[in-house]
């Protein structure tokens, strides 16, 4: 076990920080803690509670120049996405806010009384969050589990912990109570671990990989403790003839090359109408290249490094000599964990076409008419979002039904907000997040009936 991380700036190489690890001891103690100040915040006035998640708001809000910075530094991204970031962290605490007055229960006609529902908070949750958007997916979870009425325990990834534990000061400065929201950095198989194996924690809302969320999965279950998964994805861009080819040329280099590919929304496979294939890789060339990779803190920059040595060669593994590559952008020389934007022309079955690669890396296919394109779409294992460009709006509707992903966008590669539900189909997840059913995802719904039978 480590007892100390390294933070480093991707962009540079150079260690920034050094955070110290939550042992299991430590995580005992941090429940024992959760578990007590939740009681007392539950039992609070709602528009109390709102009020304080407000303020959460109010302060992250007035910090979000130092937020973006510290996202920079530690994540490698671009100031303006930083920058959004940060903003959005504000904007869930906002709408969790909003949701602590309306979190109602139901009415419900039955025979001999009356029957009513309430949301009952869970307890303690863990939230165990990746670091490709370390202060986003933290608040996903986070601000929807305080408005119900529960503690949050926060795991950020190994490489990312600084944003989240400037959170978490910000919200103590706020007035949240000592011990509700807390910030546990450390290893994922310990600090991580712990939470997940802990008892006292009702809940483990997860983020990442495939493969550590399905180990996660099968230590929840043996304690039936509730889980969300938000893990990978291998999703479509689908581009019909019939749509506007100059647009969806224009739109595609930032489906998959925002944040540096590492998105499990990226639109890492481009499936083109054979007919309008060649106009749209002409249009796409100029398109790709023009997506600045370069120094995060300057404003004209698009793309910002891989996060870390290991993600590069992971990536770098997905394009081995003589990998049919198409055309790539530029990426800066010399330190840092820099890799040019590139797209590959290939066939479903490639490597690169099936498996997440989580880095600036498309794969081109085409195809001939709408079944093939639904068809190849659908050849994943994955199911978490896609595109389609169409000017025909049936079509749109089909083929938005027909793909299994749970989030899709029609002209526009826009699928995730804070006000709708996102989640995977199949192996991409378990559960939605963020909507109108955040919060509800962090209680427990109880039913109680009230005799009115006159007593004898
Ligand atoms: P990566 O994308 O780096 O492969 P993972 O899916 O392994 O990421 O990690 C996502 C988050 O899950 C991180 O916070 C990581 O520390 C945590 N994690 C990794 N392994 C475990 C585990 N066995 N138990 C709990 N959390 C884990």
């Amino acid at each position: 076990m480590l007892h100390e991380l390294d933070i480093i700036n991707p962009a540079t190489e150079d260690t920034v920080a050094t955070v110290p690890t939550t042992s299991p001891a430590e995580v005992d103690a941090a429940v024992l803690r959760a578990a007590a100040a939740q009681e007392t915040w539950a039992a609070l006035p709602p528009g109390d509670r709102a009020r304080v998640l407000r303020r959460f708001a109010e302060v992250v809000d007035a910090h979000i120049g130092p937020l973006a910075q510290l996202e920079l530094l530690e994540a490698g991204h671009p100031l303006g996405n930083a920058t959004w970031e940060a903003g959005n962290v504000r904007d869930l605490l906002h709408y969790a806010a909003g949701g602590v007055e309306r979190l109602t229960g139901s009415q419900i006609p039955v025979a001999g009384g009356i029957d009513v529902t309430f949301q009952e908070p869970l307890g303690v949750v863990a939230v165990i969050a990746p670091w490709n958007f370390p202060m986003p997916i933290a608040a996903w979870g986070t601000a929807p589990a305080l408005a119900a009425g529960n503690a949050v325990l926060l795991k950020p990834a190994e490489t990312t912990p600084l944003t989240a534990l400037r959170l978490a000061q910000y919200a103590l400065e706020a007035g949240l109570p000592e011990g509700l929201f807390q910030v546990l950095p450390g290893e994922g198989p310990v600090t991580g671990a712990a939470l997940v194996d802990h008892p006292g924690v009702a809940k483990v809302v997860f983020t990442g990989s495939t493969a550590t969320g399905r180990q996660i999965a099968a230590r929840c279950a043996a304690q039936t403790k509730r889980l969300t998964l938000e893990l990978g994805g291998k999703s479509p861009n689908i581009v019909f003839a019939d749509a506007d080819i100059e647009a969806a040329a224009a739109a595609a280099p930032g489906s998959f090359l925002d944040n540096t590919g590492q998105d499990c929304c990226a639109r890492s496979r481009i499936l083109v109408q054979r007919t309008v294939y060649d106009r749209f890789m002409e249009l796409l060339e100029p398109a790709v290249k023009a997506f600045t990779a370069g120094d995060p803190a300057d404003p004209a920059t698009d793309m910002g490094p891989l996060i870390s040595a290991a993600q590069r060669e992971r990536v770098r593994s997905y394009v081995p000599e003589g990998a049919p590559v198409a055309f790539r952008g530029e990426a800066p020389e010399g330190k840092g964990f820099w890799y040019p934007a590139t797209v590959l022309e290939g066939r479903p079955d490639d490597r690169s076409a099936v498996e997440e690669i989580f880095g600036p890396v498309a794969v081109v296919l085409p195809f001939d008419d709408e079944a093939d394109a639904v068809r190849i779409a659908n050849a994943t294992e994955y199911g978490l979002s896609g595109s389609l460009w169409t000017r025909d709006v049936g079509r749109a509707l089909r083929v938005s039904r027909a793909v299994a992903a749970g989030n899709l966008s029609v002209n526009s590669h826009a699928s995730v907000r804070y006000s709708t539900p996102f989640g995977g189909f199949g192996q991409s997840g378990l559960g939605r997040e963020l909507g109108p059913g955040a919060l509800a995802a962090f209680t427990e719904t109880k039913n109680v009936f009230i005799s009115t039978e006159e007593s004898k």
